[in-house]
């Protein structure tokens, strides 16, 4: 078993990452911000109270993600392992996981960063286009769908986050150095962080971490 935190600021190649490595390793993706957006769409209850904070770039409160996710890990199968992508963000959250593992009798195996420098970040946000129904992801530059705006993987259209616009992108990093930023620590402490530099390509990052894991 394999089990894996990425963690990175927005837009560091976080879920472009998850994807290479759900597919290699065979794990269980867990996506908080995945899940949220499904809940978005389908105007769920807990769609529509997310909603009000992911549009601000605000993150959704500790207590209704950590029930999320404790639901999903005590539900779902990973046979392989798996792949939790956009959480913890927050001491509260990282402590309600460490419970919940405790429970579950599981171990993580390492916690990954995908380390970026702000201004790299901004061009990578302003360029993402995802599918909105599969929600695979694209940048029009370093990674253009073979027909523009349509998704390779599923053929429905590409759009563009409400919460990529840029105010709200300042507001996530704002929030990402003062509420996930600390994690890191949290995460060297306990032994399991192993950093790689996000702005090399995603085949390289890809490999780097590979790499890193099989050490
Ligand atoms: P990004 O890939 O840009 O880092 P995500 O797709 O992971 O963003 O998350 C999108 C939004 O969903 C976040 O900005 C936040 O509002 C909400 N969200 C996702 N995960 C969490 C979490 N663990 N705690 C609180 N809010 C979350
Ligand atoms: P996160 O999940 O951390 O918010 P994404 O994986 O969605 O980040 O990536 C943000 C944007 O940057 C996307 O448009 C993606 O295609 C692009 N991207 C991801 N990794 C790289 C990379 N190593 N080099 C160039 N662009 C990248
Ligand atoms: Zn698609």
């Amino acid at each position: 078993m394999i089990n894996l935190l990425i963690m990175g600021k927005p837009g560091a190649g976080k879920g472009t990452q998850a994807a290479r490595l759900l597919d290699y390793y065979k794990l269980t993706h867990i996506s908080t911000g995945d899940i949220y957006r499904e809940e978005m769409a389908k105007d769920s209850p807990i769609g529509i109270l997310a909603k009000k904070y992911i549009g601000q770039g605000e993150l959704v409160p500790d207590n209704v993600t950590n029930d999320i996710v404790r639901n999903v890990l005590n539900q779902k199968d990973y046979p392989n392992g798996f792949m939790l992508d956009g959480y913890p963000r927050t001491k509260t959250q990282a402590i309600a996981l460490d419970k919940m593992l405790e429970d579950l009798n599981i171990h993580l195996t390492a916690v990954i960063n995908v380390d970026v420098e702000d201004k790299v970040l901004l061009v990578r946000m302003a360029g993402r286009r995802v599918c909105s129904n599969c929600g695979a992801t694209y940048h029009i530059d370093f990674h253009p769908s073979a027909k523009e705006g349509i998704c390779d993987v599923c053929g429905s259209k590409l759009i563009q986050r409400e919460d990529d616009l840029e105010e709200s992108v300042l507001n996530r990093l704002r929030i990402y150095n003062e509420k996930t930023k600390p994690l890191l620590d949290y995460y060297k402490k306990k032994g399991l962080l192993l950093i790689v530099n996000g702005e090399d390509p995603t085949a390289t990052v890809f490999q780097n971490i590979v790499n890193k894991l099989g050490e």
